[in-house]
């Protein structure tokens, strides 16, 4: 008996293993129906397939390396927007049961374009909806969802405080769920360290559509691994809570132009 549910198991985890990629869009929306769905804001609502007339426009959003922009490129079968989390419970059950993988996208930045490009088939989990900025002036700290921009959070923070600052990048169109777990460096580096560094807690769903909430929940190697070890190994990132640090009420910005040899500078 114990031999032939050994067989079986093999049987079904080979069957799983070998399963063929499900590529037609049109496909990918019904299972998108078929998942567990919220009536309000239903999951199909927010996917965009090849058809739509958005579709290219939303792809092409958060592309900011023109190298992975070519008719060449490979495309997805689709795009899910997701503005809840059970859009993408939805979405990861539907990367389960059509053998498709998941690129997750937050602000686009990544350098060999892995959150919107791929070699296999695919579809983009796009972040970009997942935009709410709390700041606690109070106890200083703040919870960032995944999709902010990094120019968006040091905005959000001023408007709260003039002497309270995140440490992350210089660039402002960074999305904050890539950026924080690749580490984040920037100019307040050498007094602050990294993003993560000053990272205190974090929301996260895995490939299972289980959800943490907070870092308690998720287990200290989760959280320590989506701070810095490249969090799409580990689930989709909701959000980070962050501790702010003090800053000076005034900053002086001071223009700096070096000669060039071509181009010697004429003052
Ligand atoms: C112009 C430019 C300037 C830069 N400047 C700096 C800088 O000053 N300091 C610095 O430290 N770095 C800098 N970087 C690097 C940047 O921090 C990383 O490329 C970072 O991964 C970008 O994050 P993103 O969300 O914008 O990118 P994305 O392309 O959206 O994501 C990057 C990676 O993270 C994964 N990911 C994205 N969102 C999630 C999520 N919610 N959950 C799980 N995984 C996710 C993606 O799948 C992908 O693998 C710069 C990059 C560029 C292109």
């Amino acid at each position: 008996m114990e031999k032939l549910l050994n067989i079986s198991l093999l049987l079904i985890l080979n069957s799983v293993a070998t399963s063929q990629p499900v590529t037609d869009p049109v496909a990918f929306l019904r299972c998108l129906e078929r998942q567990p769905t919220d009536p309000a804001s239903p999951n199909s609502a927010v996917a965009y397939i090849p058809t739509n007339s958005s579709f290219t426009t939303v792809l092409r959003s958060r592309i900011p390396n023109l190298r992975f922009d070519k008719p060449t490129t490979p495309k997805p079968v689709a795009i899910v927007a997701a503005a809840t989390w059970t859009h993408i419970q939805a979405a990861l059950g539907c990367a389960r049961e059509l053998s498709l993988q998941v690129r997750i996208r937050s602000g686009g930045h990544d350098f060999e374009g892995l959150s919107y490009t791929s070699t296999v088939p695919f579809f983009v989990l796009d972040m970009f909806s997942f935009r709410n900025v709390d700041v606690n002036v109070t106890d200083g700290t703040a919870w960032v969802d995944a999709g902010v921009t990094t120019g968006e959070l040091y905005y959000r923070i001023a408007e709260k405080s003039n002497v309270l600052g995140f440490p992350a990048g210089l660039c402002t169109t960074l999305g904050v769920g890539g950026h924080f777990s690749g580490g984040g460096y920037g100019t307040m580096m050498r007094k602050y360290g990294l993003s993560v560094d000053n990272v205190v807690g974090s929301g996260i769903v895995d490939s299972n559509g289980n959800i943490f909430t907070d870092r308690v929940s998720m287990g200290e190697d989760r959280f320590w691994a989506i701070r810095g070890g490249g969090a799409a190994s580990f689930g989709v990132v909701l959000g980070y809570k962050i501790r702010l640090v003090p800053v000076p009420e005034k900053v002086t910005v001071l223009p700096s132009e070096e000669p060039s040899e071509k181009e010697p500078l004429i003052l």
